[in-house]
């Protein structure tokens, strides 16, 4: 992946997803909080993005009886500055990190779609998999990165935004995939996060242990993602200072526009 020395390409050590670039959407309201979904599913490109994205508004509403999905369409095999890494063991790691992560957020329900990470495409092969997923699961609100989003450089971030939008597309019409012997499925919502404009906002005051605790499940990505010094073998001897103090600047700047204490930002839409 060209990685250099110190930084991953699209994500300086100590701000991993720095929103400086998320516009408010100046000509209409911001809306807080839907209902609490019956379903939820969240689909991320690498083990860790939902929870960076939304792993407070998918902790709230578990916490009140939804059934939470997780959905990771690359095996992470490209997550390390170690070029020495042997790759099944690193997706082996990073699966088990994503188990642990999601159940911190509340659900043992993750299922891995296994694109090589870096390689993932827009391709009917995985909007097969996807729509197969939300008609099976039946979500009544589905989560995932913002295609729209400007000058994103993760090939695979942008990938999985249009997968996403494109699997709701074919998951609710008939003759998408007729093979697959599913009925059609139309999510009533579609909350997508590092959105280019922000018109939504989830309070999450009350869910941040929660998401902390989700993320530094992801040991593997301490060091590349999440801008934590590793030091020693255990979670004991480690600084997380850092990172704990830029999520709470990031969900406080995120729930500020709606005078929330702490919020997830995302682009809702219900049009689907
Ligand atoms: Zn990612």
């Amino acid at each position: 992946m060209g990685l250099t020395p110190n930084v991953r390409p699209d994500r300086p050590s100590l701000s991993p997803r720095r929103s400086e670039t998320t516009r408010v959407g100046s000509d209409s309201p911001i809306s807080v909080d839907i209902s609490t979904p019956r379903r939820a599913l969240a689909v991320g490109a690498h083990p860790d993005d939902i929870e960076f994205g939304c792993g407070g508004t998918l902790a709230k509403w578990a916490s009140s009886g939804c059934a939470v999905y997780f959905a990771i369409l690359t095996d992470g095999s490209k997550g390390t500055w170690s070029a020495n890494t042997s790759t099944p063991s690193l997706v082996a790691t990073r699966e088990a990190e994503q188990r642990e992560a999601a159940r911190r957020i509340g659900t043992n329900e993750v299922t891995f779609l296994g694109s090589v990470d870096g390689e993932l495409t827009n391709s009917p092969q995985v909007r097969r998999q996807v729509s197969q997923l939300i008609r099976t699961l039946q979500p009544d609100v589905v989560l995932g990165h913002d295609p729209w989003r400007m000058y994103r450089l993760h090939p695979d971030h942008r990938a999985a935004g249009w997968i996403l939008t494109d699997s709701i597309v074919a998951a609710r019409d008939p003759l998408f995939f007729p093979d697959q012997g599913l009925n059609p499925h139309r999510p009533e919502k579609l909350l997508l996060w590092e959105a280019e404009v922000t018109n939504h906002v989830e309070n999450v005051s009350g869910y941040l242990d929660a998401k902390f605790q989700a993320l530094i499940a992801h040991r593997s990505q301490h060091e590349t993602t999440m801008g934590v010094e590793v030091s020693g073998t255990g979670d004991g001897d480690t600084d997380f200072s850092p990172l704990y103090e830029w999520i709470v600047s990031e969900l406080s700047s995120q729930g500020e526009a709606v005078g929330v204490l702490l919020g997830e930002s995302f682009h809702l839409i219900t049009d689907l």
